[in-house]
């Protein structure tokens, strides 16, 4: 079970930067190719950019050509929230952190092996803790 991150609107408006904010709480798209995390192959964990649960691996990351951070698989599920996303004309699965119900992004299943799986998430949602690759702190 994860630890639950709860704050207000205004903690949040307070605590994140403006792009942050709007992806994560109000679930935004940020533009394809602008985000820091997209073509960074750094090594680490990315962790939640609003409460630092830890959410992907670097070594899960892959070059999807989308422009948005891709990964074939997180951390542990219990880590992420999966919903049914129903648009007009599309159904996809949105994703949001387990602990602060941050907006991340959606799952595809379009990814490559050994999952299948493509976690399209906003660099704007996420913070790269290059300080190591599975411990929580
Ligand atoms: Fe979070």
């Amino acid at each position: 079970m994860a630890d639950r991150t709860e704050k207000t609107d205004q903690e949040w408006r307070e605590s994140l930067t403006p792009e942050q904010y709007r992806v994560l709480r109000k679930k935004g798209t940020e533009r394809a190719f602008t985000g820091e995390h997209c073509e960074s192959m750094g090594e680490g964990t990315y962790r939640c950019a609003g409460c630092g649960a830890p959410l992907f691996s670097s070594d899960a990351k892959f070059d999807s050509g989308t422009g948005w951070p891709s990964f074939y698989e997180p951390v542990g599920h219990a880590s992420l929230r999966e919903e049914e996303d129903r648009g007009l004309f599309s159904r996809r699965t949105e994703v949001s952190c387990a602990s602060c119900d941050g907006h991340l992004g959606h799952v595809f299943p379009d990814g490559p092996q050994p999952t299948g799986l493509r976690y399209c998430i906003n660099s704007a949602a996420l913070e790269l803790d290059r300080s190591d690759t599975t411990a929580d702190g």
